[in-house]
């Protein structure tokens, strides 16, 4: 459980950190928490050369607002951060998923970051980040700054749109517009409290629907925990874009929420059990979501 040995360098700045990632290439590793990246080196799973240390690199830190109304919240913020922050607390799918995830020492040093670089298949902010259609911020020492819509930023298990001399500075967060209720239901796996299952729900009515005055015409589920990578069920949400989210609707809807995924199986959840659970997890989110947005 010792890792291979490595180099080590602190970064005191963005810059200095770009400079050394583009100096050492594919050969250096960034280390914000270390939450995942340190048990992955205990075990020899990942054994980087070398460990660029962005972790106090305070500029990253800290959620701020931005001109458009958005939260800008800084890679390196923790969920200990998150959890203190009421603008970040006052969204609904924040307040239902943070205070689940990990423990408090895990909370105080996991960053944000970490957790969307990392891409963890089962992780739970990846699937609040994509029903709220929040933006990622990179820079890179060559290329400069981009942003990437989360909708594109997950690829694979463990793996993001995210190049390898790139730095995730920022995510970029909108407040759904318009009346607009939310909820993150999952199943999490005992031990870890990693999603089985974990769904996030969006519904909204912005107005531009089909006449009716109840419908809802932005619904938006995001789900973890079930395929390689978080996704959003677009089979579930354009069947019910339009209707009034009645428990028929959503009953007979959510049983696509796995339509065109390869459902992932372990020993904790075996197919079979873990698209059961994506079902129950997308009625219980999308149920709450519109209780909230009726209440
Ligand atoms: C016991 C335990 C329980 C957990 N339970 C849960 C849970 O219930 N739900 C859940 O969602 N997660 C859970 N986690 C995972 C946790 O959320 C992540 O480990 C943590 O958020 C990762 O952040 P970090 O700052 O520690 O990342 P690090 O471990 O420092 O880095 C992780 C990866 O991201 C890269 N990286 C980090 N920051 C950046 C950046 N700014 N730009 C580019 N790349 C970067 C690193 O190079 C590395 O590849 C758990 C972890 C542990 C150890």
């Amino acid at each position: 459980m010792i890792p291979a040995a490595f180099a080590y360098d602190r970064a005191s700045t963005v810059d200095e950190a770009l400079s050394l990632l583009m100096e050492h290439g594919a050969d250096a590793k960034l280390i914000a928490g270390g939450q995942s990246l340190l048990p992955l080196m205990k075990l020899r799973l990942a054994r980087p050369d070398r460990l660029i240390d962005i972790g106090r690199i305070e500029s990253l830190r800290g959620v701020r607002s931005l001109p458009d109304g958005r939260l800008g919240i800084g890679a390196l913020t923790t969920y200990a951060q998150l959890l203190d922050n009421a603008s970040v607390m006052g969204l609904a799918l924040m307040a239902d998923a943070l205070p689940r995830i990990a423990d408090v020492q895990v909370r105080n040093r996991g960053t944000i970051g970490g957790a969307i670089a990392h891409a963890d298949p089962a992780a739970d902010m990846p699937a609040v980040l994509l029903a709220l259609e929040a933006e990622v911020v990179a820079r890179s020492a060559h290329r400069g700054e981009r942003t990437i819509p989360i909708g594109e930023f997950f690829d694979g298990a463990f793996s993001t749109a995210l190049a390898a001399d790139e730095l995730l500075t920022e995510i970029r967060v909108p407040a759904p517009s318009g009346p607009y209720g939310s909820a993150y239901r999952m199943l999490e796996q005992p031990a870890s409290g990693f999603a089985i299952a974990g769904v996030a729900a969006v519904i909204g009515r912005t107005g531009s629907g089909n006449g009716d005055a109840d419908a809802v015409d932005d619904v938006r589920v995001a789900v973890t925990g079930v395929g390689d990578h978080p996704y959003r069920a677009t089979a579930v949400e354009s069947a019910l874009r339009g209707s009034r989210l009645g428990s028929a609707a959503i009953g007979s809807t959510v049983a696509s929420i796995c339509d065109g995924i390869t459902v992932q199986s372990d020993i904790h959840a075996d197919r079979a059990y873990r698209s059961a659970m994506a079902v129950v997890m997308a009625k219980r989110a999308l149920e709450a979501a519109r209780e909230r947005l009726f209440e």
